[in-house]
């Protein structure tokens, strides 16, 4: 049986925390994980080369570190330390379905991580190996939205893929108004000038920028991930 044609030859998965949770109210669903992994997997035997930003807001943002007193570098240095921690996990769960994985940390941590090279993360993606990246880009005031979008500059990826717990970028919160509208398609500014919530305005304008489009879909739904790999209409294209 020969398989489909992806749209995309490398690309960029945003993978948030809280996609990590599970039915958890805190912290890590291992079996989750694993099943994002088999998903990931799927496009992977597709020919796609995958890199994932890996997000910590599971275990720890920053913010709610300044929210309770504390200084907000230090607070985002623990949130950095919940990417890391989710890195290992989710590098975990890939290679027990038989992915060969590499881990890049922004933050020095040379026992548990690579430090990131360009040349070399190309390297491996070259060879099919699944990168994922943790520690944002190692420095506080910054989000993994952010990280993921100059990452996917630096590796020159195709796309990014906004895994969320939505099914795209709507008029407003669905949640709370029935009447709001899921948009297919939108500009950069337009996410920017009516302040939908898609990714923080640092990491849409990297976006905007450099013409690198966004791709915000739910991972929760099975099948997603491949539709998006194959470039079905699924999700809010922001572009
Ligand atoms: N963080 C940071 N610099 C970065 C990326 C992340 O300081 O470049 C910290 C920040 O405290 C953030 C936390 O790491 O709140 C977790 O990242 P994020 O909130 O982006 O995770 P997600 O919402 O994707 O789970």
């Amino acid at each position: 049986m020969t398989l489909p044609k992806p749209a995309y030859s490398r690309i960029l998965l945003k993978l948030s925390g809280e996609s990590l949770l599970g039915t958890k109210p805190y912290g890590l669903d291992f079996e989750r994980a694993r099943e994002i992994s088999r998903e990931i997997k799927d496009i992977q035997a597709l020919g796609v080369q995958i890199a994932i930003m890996i997000g910590g807001g599971n275990i720890f943002r920053g913010i709610r570190g300044t929210g309770a007193g504390m200084e907000r570098s230090s607070a985002d240095q623990m949130g950095l330390l919940a990417t890391v921690m989710n890195g290992i996990a989710l590098q975990d769960a890939l290679e027990r379905e038989g992915m060969v994985t590499r881990h890049i940390s922004a933050i020095e941590i040379r026992s548990l991580a690579e430090p990131f090279i360009r040349r070399r993360v190309l390297r491996h993606l070259e060879k099919g190996r699944i990168v994922i990246f943790s520690a944002g880009i190692g420095s506080p005031y910054f989000t993994t939205d952010t990280a993921a979008a100059l990452r996917a500059l630096e590796i020159k990826a195709e796309i990014i893929f906004k895994a969320t717990q939505v099914d795209g970028v709507y008029t407003a919160d669905p949640k709370l108004d029935k009447t709001a509208r899921k948009f297919r398609t939108i500009r950069y500014l337009d996410v920017i000038t009516k302040d939908l919530k898609v990714m923080d305005s640092t990491a849409i304008t990297l976006c905007k920028d450099n013409g690198i489009p966004i791709l915000v879909f739910n991972i929760d739904v099975r099948g997603n991930l491949r539709k998006a790999a194959l470039g079905q209409a699924i999700g809010t294209r922001v572009y």
